[in-house]
């Protein structure tokens, strides 16, 4: 397979898959999605145009004709968050209520629309109206997806036959620098811990919250993202430079024993590479650190996704943290973000690229040639 596989307009005849008809992640082992943030600027120049909602063309800016990129999913602009919910990550709680795990990732340069999927608009700029917000966005509508998956979970609890037969609790940690801390109790780093075969891996002192209200979750989130490492770089001010990862555990006791599901909701830090953002010193290392993950967190995905015996796991914290869910019968939706401007052309191109790669292999995998 070729560097950069991208889809010509010719190839991408063949490259439907089962999810046309469902549309969202249903039964299949992974799904890719990209969802295009809006413009801040409706007059500027833009590198993307979107075709339907599983394709777009990426202009480069040279004189080339624009690549057809396509995905199990596009978001477009207008794409809401209940949309963008209800398509990645609500068909997973089922699948966590009886026992299994799964992984839903944000993945894209900083300023590309992560932290509004994953946990709503700023809350800062949402209290004074702000041209990047749409006026329809409303508090509950703009709940992102670790929100909107507490509120179902909960749901099905309160409606099942036992509610107190289920425990949901949280945590909720990041991975700065290959360290690990904890955003709900912020202190010094935790170390992971594997049992004596590998096969369990837990952080040694990381505060696990019963959530008890929907409230008290949304409180704790937002508390949890102000403790992020936050590093002011050449490319956003306020830069998330950490994976934020939250887990939600369902635990169920019932007479035919106990099930412990639990759903991986992950905010990965910008990937913008390193030299892009004019980095020095520990930046630059910080840097080196996020893109090791990336690359283990896209090379796990992939080697996955193409039914490879032998998955490397231990190649960054993130993807021995998240071994469970990236294995077995589990369920991973990537959801790449990019901005549709042509100043972010570069980024924009790197993380169609990033997860074009993961997409190609599924592709393959249900279409052997
Ligand atoms: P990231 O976490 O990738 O660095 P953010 O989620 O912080 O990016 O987004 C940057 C800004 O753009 C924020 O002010 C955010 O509210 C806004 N934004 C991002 N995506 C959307 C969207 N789909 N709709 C409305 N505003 C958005
Ligand atoms: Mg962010």
């Amino acid at each position: 397979m070729a560097e950069n596989t991208v889809l010509s307009s010719g190839s991408s005849g063949n490259s439907s898959n089962s999810l046309t008809m469902t549309q969202s992640i249903g039964e299949e082992r992974l799904m890719v999605a990209v969802r295009v943030r809006p413009t801040a600027n409706a007059k500027e120049e833009k590198c993307i145009q979107i075709l339907s909602k599983k394709s777009l063309y990426f202009d480069d800016g040279s004189k080339n004709k624009p690549k057809k990129y396509v995905y199990d999913y596009v978001f477009d602009e207008d794409s809401t968050q209940d949309e963008v919910y209800q398509t990645t990550t609500s068909p997973l709680i089922k699948d966590v209520l009886q026992g299994l795990s799964a992984a839903v990732f944000a993945y894209g340069a900083t300023g590309s629309g992560k932290t509004h999927t994953m946990l709503g608009p700023n809350p800062k700029k949402a209290a004074t109206p702000s041209s990047e917000l749409p006026p329809k966005t409303t508090s509950k509508q703009g709940d992102g997806l670790m929100v909107k998956a507490i509120d179902e979970i909960f749901r099905y609890v309160d409606e099942s036959e036992n509610p107190s037969d289920f425990k949901v609790s949280i945590s909720y940690l990041e991975i700065y620098n290959e360290l690990i801390r904890d955003l709900l109790n912020p202190g010094s780093p935790l170390e992971l811990r594997e049992d004596n075969r590998g096969q369990r891996i837990t952080v040694a002192g990381l505060s696990e919250i019963t959530a008890i209200s929907r409230q008290e979750v949304i409180q704790l989130l937002l508390k949890g993202n102000k403790a992020r490492t936050m590093e002011p770089t050449a490319a956003n001010q306020t830069s998330s430079r950490s994976h934020a990862l939250l887990s939600v555990s369902v635990i169920h006791r019932s007479p035919l024993g106990t099930k412990l599901g639990r759903l991986f909701l992950t905010d990965l830090a910008g990937s913008e590479r390193a030299k892009k953002t004019k980095n020095r010193g520990k930046r630059l290392q910080e840097g080196a650190h996020i893109n090791r993950s990336l690359l283990a967190l896209g090379n796990c995905i992939n080697a996955l996704s193409g039914g490879a015996k032998y998955v490397n796991y231990r190649d960054s914290k993130l993807t021995r943290l998240l071994k469970e869910a990236l294995s077995g019968r589990c369920k991973t939706v990537m959801i790449a973000h990019v901005s549709p401007e042509g100043q972010h052309r570069d980024e924009t191109k790197n993380t169609l690229v990033y997860a074009d790669r993961a997409n190609h292999i599924t592709t393959r995998l249900q279409n052997p040639e």
